[in-house]
């Protein structure tokens, strides 16, 4: 069995290149950012108080979170194109700060970790989820990059938004999640440090794949 953590701020091409690694390895591929930003859809569309604690807890235990083909499902309906926007990404970013979703996003994370070989990625993978994993990637790129491919992503994908707005956003989650009390984002002391400014998505799978191949 392969265990990968990955994590990294937000747009540093985690997801990109974990897609790929996984399908080079031939493993699973979960991505722990959609299980956050559904609780934060849900959030949204039941019109919850992120600070009334009790509200949080009854929606979490109404709610299940699965993989299925690689798609996102919340109460078994697919969300991949609907957790996908600048709103959510926000939302995201003030649930994820929560004790009773973080516990129960960490624990289902665990049990899909270990159940078989998996590349996760996230803020807290190598730090707290998957601390035994056997390979740990901590991605970063300049705050202007990244917000540079997600303005590009979203603009591809027809919403309205300024380069500006993006670049705040950007700043402004990695304050919440460098800042907050649960499980901030921060490298695990074993993890190998890759910087993707000016990197290709093919240069930076081919870093992460040599480290693995060449442990084995
Ligand atoms: O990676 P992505 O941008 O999709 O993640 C959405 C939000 O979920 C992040 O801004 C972060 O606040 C939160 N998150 C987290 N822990 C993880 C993965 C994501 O707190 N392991």
């Amino acid at each position: 069995m392969i265990t990968i953590a990955i994590d990294g701020p937000g747009g540093a091409g985690k997801s990109t290149i974990a897609k790929l690694v996984a399908k080079r390895l031939d493993i699973d591929y979960i991505d722990t950012g959609a299980m956050y930003r559904a609780i934060a859809y849900k959030t949204v569309n039941e019109n919850i108080d992120t600070n009334d604690d009790k509200s949080i807890r009854t929606m979490l235990d109404d709610t299940e979170i699965d993989f299925i083909g690689g798609s996102i499902y919340l109460d078994g309906r697919c969300v991949d194109k609907q957790i996908r926007t600048p709103e959510i990404s926000q939302m995201a970013s003030k649930v994820s700060a929560l004790g009773p979703v973080r516990e129960k996003l960490v624990e289902l994370q665990r049990k899909m970790g270990h159940e078989k070989s998996v590349i996760m990625d996230g803020r807290d993978i190598g730090t707290n989820v998957l601390t035994d994993a056997a390979y740990k990637f901590f991605m970063t790129a300049s705050a202007e990059e990244r917000a540079q491919r997600r303005y590009k992503e979203l603009i591809e994908k027809g919403e309205s938004v300024t380069f500006e707005q993006v670049l705040s956003d950007i700043n402004q989650r990695d304050k919440n999640d460098m800042e907050r009390e649960l499980n901030p984002l921060r490298k695990a002391e074993d993890a190998t440090e890759i910087d993707t400014t000016g990197l290709s998505i093919e240069e930076v799978a081919d870093v992460i794949l040599k480290n693995i191949v060449s442990e084995k």
